[in-house]
Parts: structure tokens; sequence; C-alpha cells
């Protein structure tokens, strides 16, 4: 095969691969190997996996072929290579979490998901980077390295699946899965134009994911296509005893997201709703006439308009910043440096004197966690912390149900939700670092889904011309002046909605 089509291979969909193994075009193998082939050219600059996986990869990818050839081929995943977030547990693959506290850490257990995955008969390419512990917008955060934008290599890929998103959208696998507490599958999929789907609050099991915020936690996948993010969640999705937030009977089974493109009325009998609090100050004016296009292309289709409004929406930041980091606190207690990670050994060569149990323990976190895992941990004990809990924890509870009600209420006006996935188009790298609070505020658009328990979507709408300063870049393949940076549009329906809010999606992208 030639290289640009080994190129036009790698850059399709699950289902069109899907297809090409089912008819013997090409094998689980061949794709593996040109997967790692291209990890192995592109990721020099990109940078988007931790670990790769590749001889594992090809056993697998062996037995594929051997369940294809006899006619026994698991599902449509089966022999497609994916990656997965470093911290998804991978029984015997080094699972980091992207911080140096779990840097040798290799899981004895699959997560609940990848057992899943594998009995679909997915081919695990490797572990892709983010922030430490899903701390972050931008992967900058990650205790082993800044992931870079396929697009311009000089700005963020988003985060905190960042690493996911950008191999995904460089064709290093064919989808990932990824983590979303605040946005981190969504905003990292609008900054790399894939579709990034959070699931329903309890529709995925968090059973061997690295806990974050354990009341906001949702798996969901990243992939090229609304029909892809169908397909593989209806493969990761169930309920599973070992995670008592799991929803029986919430199996999504069969789902049936594909439009008739034909017919003009398709999204006739859809509702709309445009929240005024998400299209006001703040907004990048590019990404809102993306946005606006998009929505036009929907009305286009039948689907009406109407403007709405979310009026907690300006305390979603304010309330997750409290919650999440609540739960952060008491999620990171358990690495003490004595079950999990950063071992004894590295004492050896500190200046740290250990006379007791508790110097070990301050050795282990002072050394194993970075700065926003500690201020995480600050915040949450001090929010916890008795006499301020009332105060804190509790007034962000209540207001939790605020915002929950804005949707309930919104939901009897439209049937889903659209708005911009994030504010701005894909930032420069450094240029928030120093800055948690401008960082924070990259999840203004996405916080609220995770808040309430809600299902959303963020699919590509196209591209924005931006001027770059050739002679500063520190990359030489950057060859033009002008970078096209992606725009990403965030669809939300009511709990369980996931069919309405992929139909939507496919509809769009059928249509532009
Ligand atoms: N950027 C948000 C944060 O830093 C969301 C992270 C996430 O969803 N894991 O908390």
């Amino acid at each position: 095969m030639k290289k640009t089509n080994y190129n036009l291979l790698l850059s399709r969909s699950i289902m069109e691969t899907s297809e090409l193994l089912d008819k013997k075009e090409v094998s689980s193998v061949e794709l593996t190997g040109l997967v790692l082939e291209q990890i192995k050219e592109k990721d020099k600059d990109i940078k988007a996996f931790i670990t790769v996986s590749g001889k594992e990869a090809l056993e697998q990818a062996k037995e594929s072929d051997k369940r294809i050839s006899n006619g026994k081929r698991l599902s449509k995943i089966d022999g497609v290579p994916i990656s997965l977030k470093d911290n998804i547990l991978t029984k015997n693959i080094k699972t980091t979490a992207g911080s140096k506290m779990l840097e040798d850490f290799v899981p004895a257990f699959d997560a609940t998901i990848v057992e899943r995955l594998k009995s679909a008969g997915a081919i695990i390419i490797g572990k892709t980077n983010l922030d430490a512990w899903a701390h972050g917008a931008s992967t900058e955060n990650s205790d082993f390295f800044t992931t870079h934008n396929p697009y311009d290599l000089e700005r963020v890929p988003g985060g905190s699946s960042g690493g996911s998103c950008a191999a995904v959208a460089s064709n290093m696998g064919f989808a990932s899965v990824g983590t979303d507490t605040g946005g981190s599958i969504r905003q990292p999929a609008g900054f790399c134009s894939v579709v990034g789907l959070k699931p329903t609050y309890g529709r995925c099991s968090r059973y061997g994911l690295v806990a974050m915020g354990s009341s906001l936690d949702q798996p969901g996948p990243i992939t090229k296509t609304a029909e892809d993010a169908a397909m593989l969640l209806e493969i990761v999705c169930g309920d599973d005893p070992r995670d008592s937030t799991t929803v029986p009977g919430k199996k999504f089974q069969n789902p049936n997201i594909k439009c008739q493109i034909k017919s003009k009325t398709q999204m006739s009998n859809v509702k709309i709703g445009l929240p005024k609090e998400y299209f006001s100050k703040g907004l990048d004016p590019k990404v809102e006439e993306k946005v606006r296009n998009a929505v036009k292309i929907l009305e286009g289709q039948g689907a009406k308009i109407k403007q709405i409004s979310l009026p907690h929406t300006d305390y979603a930041v304010a309330v997750y910043y409290i919650i999440m980091p609540a739960e952060v606190s008491s999620n990171l207690a358990r690495y003490d440096g004595i079950r999990f990670g950063f071992s004894a050994e590295k004492i050896q060569n500190s200046k740290f004197k250990i006379q007791n149990l508790l110097d070990l323990y301050n050795y282990n976190r002072a050394e194993g966690f970075g700065n926003e895992a500690k201020r995480r941990i600050m915040l949450g004990t001090y929010v916890l912390s008795a006499g301020y809990a009332e105060e804190y924890y509790k007034k962000a509870m209540q207001v939790r149900t605020l915002v929950c009600r804005d949707f309930e209420k919104a939901f009897k006006e439209v049937d889903v939700i659209i708005t911009p996935t994030s504010p701005t188009l894909p930032f420069k790298i450094g240029e928030r670092e120093s800055d948690p609070l401008s960082m924070y505020l990259a999840d203004v658009y996405t916080v609220s889904a995770n808040i309430a328990g809600i299902p959303a979507i963020s699919i590509p709408v196209g591209f924005v011309e931006e001027t770059r300063k050739l002679e500063t870049s520190q990359f030489k393949k950057h060859k033009k002046n002008t970078s096209s940076l992606p725009v990403g549009m965030q669809i939300l329906g009511p709990q369980w909605s996931e069919e309405l809010i992929l139909k939507v999606a496919n509809s769009y992208e059928q249509m532009k």
C-alpha cells in the first residue's frame, strides 16, 4: 500500500475501518502496525503518549485476526486500535495518572470499562498523557511533559484528556477513552477537532479509574464521528456491581443515531435552546460565529431554535471549585507512599530525615504531589473542615441543586441545549500556566453538565485562521504563518438522553 493510502486508512472512522476488517481488506495486525508507525513518526512532536504498549497490542491484534478469519468477530471494534487516558487502570500496563506519585504503578486489574473493551476485541495501543490526576485544562500540568495541539504545536490540546484528543486528531489510534469531571473530555475534544462525549453520571462504571471528584467523574468516548461515539459508548456502558452509582437498566443498547440525510424535516421535532448566559461577555466572537453557523445548519434541517436562560450559570465554576476539591482531598488521601506510588527507596538520596511514620507520609506527599494537587487538597480540606463545611461545602451543595433545577426547567421547554464548548480558541502553551484562575475559567461552559450529571457532547464545527509569528516558532514544521484552530460546539440533553444528543450531532455531521 502507498503512504497516501496509509494516511487515508488511518484517518477513517471506526465504522469504516470495521467494514474493511470484515471484508478482509486489511488485517488487525496491519492496522496496529500502521498505527505504531504513525506514533513513531508523529509523537516526537505531539507527545500524546506516556506509554505505547506495542507488543501487547500486536498480540491482541493476532488474536483478533484469528477470530476474523474464523468468522467469529466479537464487535465492530474487534481488531481496531485505540488508546486510553492514563488514569484508567490497565492490568500489567503502567498507569500513572500523569503524576510522579504513580510513576511506576502497574495495576493488577483492569478497570471495568477496559474489561468491556477487551471483551469486545479492542486493541489497546497505549496510554495517553493528561494533567496530573486530571487536574487541568491544558496537559501542561502533567508531571512528565506537555502534549502539543496537532493543529498548532505551539498551542495546548486542552485537558485533561489532551493526550487522548491529540492522539485521535493525529490518527494515532482510531479512538480513545477519556474521563470528564468538569470538562476534560469535551474541552480538549473541541480544541483538537474531535468528538468527545461525557455520558450521564451513572451510565458508565468508574471502577478502576483514578478517582478525582467521585460525584462528578464519568469516562467517555473520544472519536472522529458521533456514530463511533455511540458504538463505543454501547460497549463500555452499563451497570457494574463494583460501582454502586451505576444505574441498572440503563444500558445504551442498539442506539439508533443515524439520521435520514435526505429528509429535510429530520430535526423538525427537535427544539434547541440557546442559553443567553453562554453567549455573552468573555466569548471570543470568532468562536461564537462558528457555533451560530452550526446552529443555523440544524435550523435548516428543521430544528426549532429558542433563546433560554440558565440563571445560575455564573455560580457553576465557583460551586465546582468547592465540591471538586472536597472530593479530591478525600480521594488523594490514599496516596501515602505505602500502598501506592512513591516508594521508600527514593528516600535514601533525599535530604529528608525520616524518623517516624508521619515523616514518611509527609515526605511522600510533599515529593509525590505537584503544586496543583496540593492546592486542591488544601482547598478541599479547608472547605470540609469543622466550622467551614456549613459555610462552603453545604452552601455549594445547595447551589448545585439550583444549577440542576435550571436544567430541569430548561428541558421542559427545549429538547437539547447548544453552547460553545469553550469560550476561546486553543491557547498558547505557557500562556495560562501561572494563573490558575484563568485556567479554571477554560471550563466555564462545561462544568455545569457534571454538576447536574447530564450528558453532553462536543463536536467540531470548523476552524478559525490565526496568524503565527514564524520567526519565533521553535517548530520547523510550521511553514505557514497562519494556523487553522478548531472550534467545538457542545450539545447537552437531559439525563439518559445520549441517543438524542448523538442524533443531533450526527445530523449536523451529515449536513455540514
Ligand atoms: N479543568 C477542570 C479541572 O481542572 C476539569 C478537569 C476534569 O474534567 N478532569 O478541574
